[in-house]
């Protein structure tokens, strides 16, 4: 009896050995909000050598930093492909999805949407002596699109055919090695890459492309996490962080 009662007692003192070790058991966990990403989108996130977050920064990985914080935890970051993005957190992989998201209808119908922080639009992006000043110029020309964004969902409701690229940096030497036309890419986003890239241009249509809101995305029905991320959002927006984040972090992908 003595004998098992010791033995049992050894082996739960190394199952919580192995518990500390791996943080299983939830401990540990529970202090670290997990954010999904795709850090291929600047000025929102990248990977650079002393993020917000790690190695990840950009005016997301600075509101997901105090997100957590505002709650007493610390934020963790989950970099993948921004098409698996929703999956990862219906799933349950990630907390929460903070990726220069637009949040569409169609998005909605299978997560939930913060407060928004930020207003962009699609625009595309050309070579400077493009003759296309208009969506409708696109009609006979190749144009390249990110998979999964709100690009490549714009250019097919125009009904123009495109090929689909996984990174932004991707479709964007397609077109300064002249083997497409135009890009179509989030505003911000096209400024970093104009800037980063000799000859090219942003042509803007706004009669074409609607406005984007960007928000950050729960699992439907979530609203403990969502109340926690909307309090910080309308903190940070009331207060001009949000805006000042993003003159900052412009700045800072432009000079890079
Ligand atoms: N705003 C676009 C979308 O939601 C692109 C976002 C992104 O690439 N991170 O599809």
């Amino acid at each position: 009896m003595k004998r098992t009662t010791k033995l049992l007692t050894m082996t739960l003192a190394a199952v919580m050995a192995a518990c500390t070790l791996t943080a299983c058991g939830g401990s540990s966990k529970g202090d670290a909000l997990t954010f999904g990403t795709n850090a291929e989108f600047p000025p929102f996130e990248y990977v650079t050598s002393n993020g917000a977050i790690g190695e990840y920064d950009g005016i997301d990985m600075a509101i997901a930093k105090q997100i957590a914080e505002d709650n007493g935890m610390t934020a963790a970051v989950e970099n993948m492909e921004f098409d698996s993005l929703l999956v990862a957190l219906q799933n349950g992989q990630i907390d929460a999805v903070i990726a220069g998201m637009t949040a569409t209808d169609e998005r909605r119908e299978t997560v939930d949407f913060s407060t928004p922080y930020y207003t962009a639009t699609q625009v595309m992006i050309v070579k400077e002596d493009s003759d296309i000043t208009s969506a409708a110029d696109m009609a006979d020309k190749k144009i390249c699109v990110i998979q999964g964004y709100t690009g490549e969902v714009c250019v097919q409701d125009m009904g123009y055919t495109y090929e689909a690229f996984k990174k932004g940096t991707e479709a964007v030497m397609e077109l300064t090695n002249g083997k497409c036309d135009v890009v179509v890419i989030d505003s911000a986003t096209a400024q970093k890459y104009v800037s980063d890239n000799e000859g090219l241009k942003i042509v803007e249509d706004p009669s074409a492309f609607e406005s984007e809101e960007y928000a950050i995305a729960v699992q439907k029905g979530n609203t403990e996490l969502l109340d926690k991320i909307n309090k910080t959002i309308e903190k940070m927006l009331a207060d001009g962080t949000i805006n000042e984040l993003a003159v900052k972090y412009t700045e800072e992908a432009t000079a890079e």
